[in-house]
């Protein structure tokens, strides 16, 4: 390991970002990579911290912290979403635009990485205050975003209509609409058909692939899903329409299960009108932690970073893992995971189906000219199959596993540009 480069975060306790950095180191020792590039691509180009302050329902003023951060700009344009949480921290928003940095080059579209948050709790927070907040952190962010600079898009906590006043508030400060600021928008202004259900079709399509490599049957098969957000709720749904069985899914309160299968519109129907899964009568009651070691084929982790861990992947049943949610498993997991023979279809393949509609949805708003949902999705398949294809032969090709397989292809494209383009000035 070089001189020029500072590993000690990647021993010791694991915060987010440590988790990812040494992700970068294992797979830099594996590539070879330039010391140089590897220092580069070790931290983010540009970090940008802000205060929003915003007025209350109550008429008082609260001041919230926020931040975007571009990891590498290399590929194109950054891109990335928002995240609005309360556990939000400048070193999880770090990790997160280095994962995306990775993601979009592995699905080849022509993005670097970025990602943004606000530590709030938008669960106790009105529509107007939501607003508020959006808007005037739109208006403190807005010297770095820009459709030819950084794109951001929907994450944990992040709607479409939440999309539709960062389009807003941006295109009042220019004077006209520009509808390619930000993806993830509502139809109406710009958003792309399939956008709202692409993170987990693309998972879908990555699921199946790697049940055809392990020779067992969709049908049938037997999944459980962490997370009923965006990516966990729209994966239950389309994979029940495509004759899987969920078996079991929870959400921040806690989880159902049913070996016999959930009847997954009946759940969708009990979630909007309680807000959470927690006393669907079609199941029996199952703690969040139980679900992701539950007798299943397929796990989805489609929640938040770090709950596949040393301690529970031993008892994980499933054959096949696949992170809807960004960071689900640390490092020393997923080594237990590949030792045990489960297939781990990492992050950055897993939930790219989102980024890459994303993607869709930029080109469309920059040609104004918009597409059919046949063709976004025909054209999102195509995309999640090549990327499991060449990750999946890299993988087999160098006996490692599949997040290894996935970095040596994504951070290469990226390391790639990155010396193409060498150091200005
Ligand atoms: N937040 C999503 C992700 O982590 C989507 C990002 C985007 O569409 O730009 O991939």
């Amino acid at each position: 390991m070089s001189s020029t480069i500072d590993r000690s975060a990647a021993q010791g306790s694991r915060n987010v970002w440590e988790m990812a950095q040494a992700q970068l180191d294992d797979v830099a020792l594996l590539l070879e990579l330039n010391p140089g590039i590897h220092a580069f691509l070790r931290s983010p180009k540009r970090v940008l911290t802000v205060s929003v302050p915003c007025e209350m329902d109550d008429r008082s003023y609260r001041v919230f912290e926020g931040y975007r951060v571009q990891h590498n700009m290399s590929r194109g344009p950054a891109k990335g979403g928002i995240r609005f949480h309360p556990d939000v921290t400048l070193d999880e928003v770090k990790a997160l635009a280095m994962w995306m940095s990775w993601k979009c080059a592995l699905v080849d579209i022509p993005f670097g990485g970025a990602k943004g948050g606000i530590i709030c709790d938008p669960k106790n927070m009105s529509m107007r205050e939501l607003e508020h907040m959006t808007r005037r952190y739109t208006s403190e962010i807005s010297i770095i975003i820009g459709p030819e600079r950084d794109i951001p898009a929907p994450d944990v906590y992040t709607t479409p209509q939440i999309m539709a006043w960062i389009m807003d508030t941006f295109s009042m400060m220019r004077g006209y609409s520009i509808p390619g600021v930000v993806t993830g928008k509502p139809i109406a202004i710009g958003g792309s058909l399939g956008r709202d259900k692409a993170t987990a079709r693309g998972c879908m399509f990555v699921i199946d692939e790697a049940l055809r490599e392990l020779g067992i049957s969709a049908d049938g098969a037997r999944v459980a899903i962490q997370g009923f957000g965006n990516a966990g709720l729209h994966a239950a749904e389309l994979m029940s329409v495509a004759g899987y069985k969920i078996v079991a899914v929870s959400d921040s309160r806690g989880g159902i299960a049913n070996a016999k299968g959930i009847d997954v519109k009946k759940l969708i129907a009990h979630k909007s009108e309680t807000g959470s899964v927690v006393g669907f009568s079609g199941g029996d009651a199952m703690s969040n932690k139980d679900v992701l070691e539950c007798d299943c084929d397929v796990l989805i982790p489609a929640a938040l970073e770090k709950v596949i861990t040393a301690e529970n992947a031993p008892r994980i049943k499933a054959k096949v893992v696949a992170e809807a949610a960004n960071g689900p498993t640390l490092p020393e997991a997923d080594s237990i995971l590949f030792d045990r023979g489960i297939m781990v279809l990492p992050d950055i393949l897993a939930n790219a189906g989102g980024v890459t509609v994303s993607y869709f949805e930029w080109v469309q708003d920059l040609q104004e000219n918009f597409w059919d949902e046949e063709e976004v999705n025909a054209r999102l398949k195509r995309t999640m199959v090549r990327a499991f294809k060449a990750t999946y032969e890299k993988a087999k090709q160098h006996k490692i596993n599949m997040r290894r397989g996935a970095y040596v292809l994504a951070v290469g494209r990226v390391a790639e540009a990155t010396m193409l383009r060498g150091v200005y000035p």
